[in-house]
């Protein structure tokens, strides 16, 4: 639907640099209505029963699973990642985040906690009307995070999907009015983020808002929302380690650091983008990583060979570039890429960078401490556990950690004393969607995934009853 001022805002497909549709340019009027909509829809959608959402939510999953050709097609189009990693990733975990919060919606309990002479029950009502806003690097499967637990728990929604990816977010909503979701109950508004995304936040209907974006945005959401006393979720950015151990599985180390540093472009907030290496085993890890790094193809994110297709916009693409340069002038050495690419034929004027290995950066550079969120990362040495703990810690952000060692009492110390809100050991970004995510320090407040997302959004109410 078009906004009243029927401005528009170009989108772009970034493997092209080309301009391929236009969005609605919402405002504070747009946002006003979905508002009034969703309101008119939450005493209807939060009476209904929880296996009654449910089934709905289950038809939204069965209907992304099958347009997920469709849909893997236009989130490689708007963000420029490997049509072949929408397919395997994005679109099937949108499909799973319906389909998980489906079923657990029906076995969600209140407590009951009983006293020698009362009993107290707790009810968990949904809070109303909730805002959720989410960001361009995993358009689809970060939107339907937020907004299947939402929906599942009785809410009606106010959601903006970042507007440089604004595609999928469409479908989901032809989708849903297809799968029977009730008008009102679900409420797209497409714009940018200083216009609908701050209107959502001041609003003072919405009650909620479940956020995942930068650490500057979500400084700025916290200071509108929290005199308002709106509940908040907020996911942030990170500038996680990957700490190598002596006693690792080097190749299986090797070959998963190399997803976790470039993955998505590097365009996850969970990458690895500092890797911390035991000094024993530096040189060894450096030559068999930098000789991957050297053979991982970059191109038109349509060719399935293609391991990391464009940066999502051209700004991101100038920004990943001066973070290179600030590496140089900080006295890094670049091991492998350091430079934008220039693809042949459709893609000739898209934005390309080559994944990026740099050394010889102390902990406490601009580089190594400022989330950059492309496909660089840096190499250094630790000679202890206490250096690798203390290095991987001395940053303001604190999302995520990988450990590799095979010495499980070390696994269990480092873990223990890693800032971080997940940690994997010899593993990376492996999920398990009942566990609570999210970070600490400047990564964010609050938990996601499974009940923690349900007890998000809704209000507990005690009730004591005395015999
Ligand atoms: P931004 O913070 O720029 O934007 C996130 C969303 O917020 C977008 O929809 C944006 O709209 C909107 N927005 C921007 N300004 C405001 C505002 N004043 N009020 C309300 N909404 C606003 O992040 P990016 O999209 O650039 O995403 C990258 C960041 O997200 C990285 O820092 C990354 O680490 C983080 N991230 C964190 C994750 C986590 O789980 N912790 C997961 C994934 C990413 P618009 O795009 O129109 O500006």
């Amino acid at each position: 639907m078009p906004s009243e001022s029927a401005l528009t805002i170009d989108n772009l497909d970034p493997s092209t640099g080309l301009v391929y549709s236009k969005i609605a340019r919402g405002s504070a009027t747009e946002v006003g209505q979905a508002v009034k909509a969703a309101q008119k829809a939450f005493p209807e959608w939060s009476q209904k029963s929880a296996i009654e959402r449910s089934a709905i939510l289950h038809r939204i999953a069965d209907l992304i699973a099958e347009q997920s050709q469709r849909l893997a097609a236009a989130e490689s189009k708007d963000n420029g990642k490997p049509v072949s990693l929408a397919r395997k990733i994005d679109i099937p975990r949108a499909e799973q985040n319906f389909r998980f919060f489906a079923n657990i919606i029906v076995a969600f309990e209140s407590e009951a906690h009983s006293m020698p002479d009362a009993i107290n029950y707790t009810t968990r009502k949904p809070l109303g009307v909730v805002g959720c806003i989410s960001p361009w690097n995993l358009p689809l499967y970060l939107f339907s995070w937020k907004i299947a637990p939402a929906l599942a728990a009785g809410n009606t929604v106010v959601a903006k999907p970042s507007e440089i990816t604004p595609y999928t977010a469409f479908l989901l909503s032809k989708i849903c009015q297809e799968a029977g979701l009730p008008k009102g109950v679900l409420n797209i508004v497409h714009g940018f983020g200083h216009e609908t995304g701050q209107a959502i936040v001041e609003h003072p209907d919405i009650k909620a808002i479940s956020f995942t974006g930068g650490t500057q945005t979500g400084k700025k959401i916290a200071a509108t929302a929290a005199p308002m006393f709106k509940k908040l979720s907020l996911e942030l950015g990170g500038k996680n380690p990957n700490i190598i151990f002596e006693d690792a599985d080097l190749e299986e180390a090797i070959s998963t650091s190399i997803r976790s540093s470039f993955a998505n472009q590097g365009e996850i907030c969970l990458c690895g983008s500092r890797i911390l290496i035991h000094q024993s085993i530096y040189e060894a890890f450096k030559e068999a990583f930098v000789q991957k790094v050297d053979a991982l193809k970059v191109g038109d994110p349509k060719e399935d060979s293609n391991f990391m297709g464009a940066i999502v916009s051209e700004d991101h693409y100038y920004k990943i570039l001066s973070y290179i340069q600030l590496a140089k002038e900080e006295g890094g050495v670049i091991l492998s890429g350091g430079n934008s690419l220039k693809p042949e034929g459709r893609c000739a004027n898209g934005f390309f960078i080559r994944p990026t290995v740099i050394e010889g950066l102390d902990q406490q550079c601009r580089t190594n401490t400022e989330e950059i969120f492309g496909p660089v990362v840096t190499l250094q040495p630790f000679s202890n556990e206490e250096e690798a703990i203390m290095k991987a810690n001395g940053v303001q952000y604190g999302l995520s950690a990988s450990i590799w060692t095979q010495n499980l009492q070390r696994a269990h110390r480092v873990a223990d004393q890693l800032e971080a809100g997940v940690i994997w050991v010899n593993t990376w970004l492996h999920r398990d969607l009942r566990t609570p995510f999210g970070g600490t320090k400047s990564s964010g407040v609050g938990r996601e995934g499974g009940k923690e997302a349900l007890r998000f959004f809704t209000e507990a109410k005690n009730i004591c009853i005395k015999y």
